[in-house]
């Protein structure tokens, strides 16, 4: 029987089962990624910058009802047309609205004087050159459907907090611009969001304007952060950007691959950026997929191990199977060449003693068989193999030569020794006879010995331990006869 070479089996099974858990690790790391990624991308981020977006809508409701409350006003455009006299009255007024509204402030610019009239008095008069006033003079020329702006200011003195202005026209009773009026409050609750975004979700917000400066942001941007053309990573895609009213992009900034979600706030003429990390969220994948890999690697070990044990133990058993004889348990002829072969090697190597061959043959055995039967000639032969393994040393070694006939090779044993062990194995066997079934068989055995000469080859030996043996049977039976010189 041809077995399988234990090596490969246990290679190719390696193979399987490490390729196996590899391919459906990484397959379920990749697919998990890609998902994450879509879910960043398609639903986290939009959603985000969608929530943001209506924040700030509902943050500019409130506001812009009270400017156009205060635009309106019939007691306000009568007092600016009646010559803006006893200006306390419209402090007084501005001041009310700012308590009742809870508004950071309340203002109304007159056309006619260019006063800047404010809760605590006459604040100042805008001018065209100063830069701060410059959001007066561009209210003025708004086309004529336009009745408001809203203008985002940070207030510096106030924690960058972001601050909405409404600046609305204000026109007289035949529609003639006559100042501006308005309120500005504190979008509280754009700036929460950010900053819980920013916190719980590991999100950065900020907003830049047309020019891509950078107007608002959650402060955890890293430098430099003053515009999006000079931005690591976001530059190169900075002018489409601000070129479409959504965008959604992942790029990388140093070692970080960062997803983006930009929009267009129409009201602010700002875009809002949204961007998220991917890392914090790919770490969890990551530790899935280690302890994937790691439960993989702890079966491939187990199963490995299990069948090396199997298929040793299968393999021994085959190997055991393949060179014993089932019926009496000696070897069969099949190891013969090989125990044979390293006794020599040992005898050459160690020197002493050399090593002896006996064969033996039982006499009359075919009688036996006729006379008790088959089965009852089986159990002599088991019973005799159990008989010589008591005589012998555990060194040597007993084989099934034929039939009835058994060869022992007997190590370290000259044949003067081996035939005295051959002579003690003659007697034992004579002296009990074999008991079957209530009737006594009495077995005898003829055997022939053979030394080992040097140089001489297995074929040689037992044949002269067979000669001796031929004439043990020619002299009588029941004999053991030594090999003759020459
Ligand atoms: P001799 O003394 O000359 O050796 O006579 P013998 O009858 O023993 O010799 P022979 O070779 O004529 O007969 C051997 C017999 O051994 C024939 C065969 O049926 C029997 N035999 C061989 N193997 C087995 C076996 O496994 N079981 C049994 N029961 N008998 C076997
Ligand atoms: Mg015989
Ligand atoms: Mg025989």
């Amino acid at each position: 029987m041809i077995l399988p070479d234990k090596k490969k089996v246990m290679l190719v099974f390696s193979i399987i089962l490490i390729a196996g858990f590899l391919l459906t690790s990484l397959v379920s790391y990749y697919t998990s990624r890609a998902s994450l990624r879509a879910e960043i991308r398609q639903n986290e981020l939009p959603l985000t910058s969608d929530t943001i977006y209506s924040e700030i809508q509902r943050d500019l409701l409130r506001p812009i009802f009270i400017a156009s409350l205060m635009a309106n006003d019939t007691f306000l455009r009568d007092w600016v047309l009646d010559g803006e006299k006893n200006p306390d009255t419209v402090t007084r007024y501005l001041k009310e609205i700012q308590k009742k509204y809870d508004t950071f402030t309340s203002f109304f610019v007159s056309d006619k004087t260019k006063i800047y009239y404010q809760s605590k008095g006459m604040l100042k008069t805008v001018n065209k050159q100063a830069t701060r006033d410059v959001w007066y003079f561009r209210l003025k020329n708004l086309d004529a459907d336009t009745k408001y702006e809203i203008n985002i200011d940070i207030d510096m003195a106030n924690n960058d907090a972001m601050t909405i202005f409404i600046n609305y026209k204000m026109l007289d009773y035949q529609g003639k611009y006559i100042g501006a009026t308005g309120v500005g409050l504190r979008a509280y609750a754009v700036q929460e969001l950010i900053n819980t975004y920013k916190q719980r979700y590991n999100r950065t917000i900020y907003f830049v304007d047309k020019q891509g400066k950078v107007t608002l942001d959650s402060s955890d941007l890293p430098g430099p952060r003053d515009s999006i053309f000079s931005m690591p990573g976001i530059q190169s895609f900075a002018s489409q950007i601000l070129a479409s009213p959504e965008t959604s992009r992942t790029y990388t900034r140093g070692d970080q691959t960062i997803h983006l979600n930009t929009r267009f706030i129409p009201e602010f003429k700002w875009y809002l950026l949204v961007e998220q990390p991917e890392d914090a969220a790919i770490k969890e994948i990551n530790r899935a997929l280690a302890v994937n890999l790691l439960a993989c690697s702890l079966i491939t070990l187990i199963v490995l191990t299990l069948t090396y044990t199997v298929l040793t133990a299968y393999q021994k058993k085959i190997e055991k199977m393949a060179a014993t004889d089932s019926l009496t348990g000696a070897y069969n002829r099949t190891p013969l060449e090989i125990i044979f072969d390293e006794t020599v090697k040992d005898w050459k190597r160690k020197g002493g003693p050399v090593f002896s061959v006996v064969l033996l043959d039982l006499d009359h055995f075919k009688e036996i068989n006729d006379t008790f039967g088959h089965p009852a000639g089986d159990e002599v032969l088991k019973t005799l193999v159990q008989t010589i393994q008591q005589t012998i040393r555990q060194s040597d070694v007993i084989f099934r030569w034929g039939g009835e006939e058994f060869l022992l090779l007997l190590k370290e044993c000259p044949p003067a020794e081996a035939c005295a062990t051959a002579e003690m194995i003659r007697e034992k066997i004579k002296a009990t006879p074999f008991q079957f079934e209530d009737r006594t068989i009495n077995v005898t055995i003829s055997l022939g010995v053979a030394g080992y000469r040097d140089m001489e080859t297995r074929q040689s030996i037992t044949s002269r331990a067979d000669k001796a043996m031929y004439r043990a049977k020619q002299n009588g039976r029941d004999r053991t006869e030594m090999a003759l010189e020459g």
